[in-house]
């Protein structure tokens, strides 16, 4: 603090005003936050923050502990891209590799689609968005539980608030259950579109399914040429 005089009134102030933004910007993003009356919000007189950019919903999220993911993880894994992508990819949580690079698909599955993207779509990786429905590795790499999707829905949604993308394509069953239906089923209605926020939403088959299964590659380069057209890409004929 050096020389700088602390007046213990401005102080506490500061300190209200800061709270008074994460409440607000709680709220923003879906999450329930204490409730004050609307009186004392006009009482402590502090504008609020906005959540309009990436890097201010990255702060925000910080060190979050809002579900019980936060236990086991090395790093939080928020998502990376551009944040003028007009493409979206929503994957399920961190794997292992993520968990220790902080980075989205960086394994296995995460190469897959990277060749999906850049080879496959004709895109860059650094042009679209690639983050998941839960930003901390689930334990042995389990599925995310309800709770668990539930406290970092908020954090997705925003993200593809700011975004805006025109087309979001989830990968397997936790995403498109997450953001479409608890009742859809990947293998029956993937391929179709469905529409999240308002924005269109093509479902297809996780990267590490098709490691296991290559000969679904087919559907999900039929998901891929689908989101293309859309998008007013060209369209390769052989890959
Ligand atoms: N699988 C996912 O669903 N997300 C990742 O980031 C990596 C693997
Ligand atoms: Fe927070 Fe999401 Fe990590 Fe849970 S998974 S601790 S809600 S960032």
């Amino acid at each position: 603090m050096g020389s700088r005089v602390i007046n213990p009134h401005e102080e506490l102030k500061d300190i209200i005003g800061h709270l008074r933004n994460l409440m607000v910007m709680d709220r923003e993003i879906g999450l329930d936050p204490p409730k004050l009356s609307p009186s004392s919000l006009d009482y402590l007189d502090t504008r609020p923050a906005h959540l309009s950019s990436l890097e201010d919903l990255r702060d925000f999220v910080g060190d979050c502990k809002r579900c019980k993911l936060c236990h086991g993880r090395t790093h939080l894994v928020f998502g990376e891209g551009s944040a003028k992508a007009r493409l979206v990819f929503v994957g399920e949580g961190p794997g292992r590799e993520e968990d220790l690079a902080g980075r989205p698909f960086v394994g296995e599955a995460g190469r897959l689609l990277s060749k999906i993207i850049e080879n496959g779509m004709g895109l860059k990786r650094e042009e679209v968005y690639i983050c998941n429905v839960v930003k901390c590795r689930p334990p042995q790499n389990r599925d995310p539980e309800e709770d668990e999707i539930e406290a970092c829905l908020p954090f997705l949604k925003q993200q593809l608030r700011i975004i805006s993308p025109e087309v979001i394509c989830t990968l397997g069953r936790i995403p498109a259950q997450a953001l479409l239906s608890r009742e859809f089923r990947i293998t029956r209605q993937r391929g179709q579109w469905y529409s999240f926020l308002d924005i269109s939403v093509m479902p297809t088959y996780h990267p590490a399914y098709l490691l296991r299964n290559p000969a679904a590659k087919r559907e999900v380069w039929a998901d891929a040429q689908e989101i293309m057209r859309t998008m007013g890409l060209e369209v390769k004929r052989h890959v």
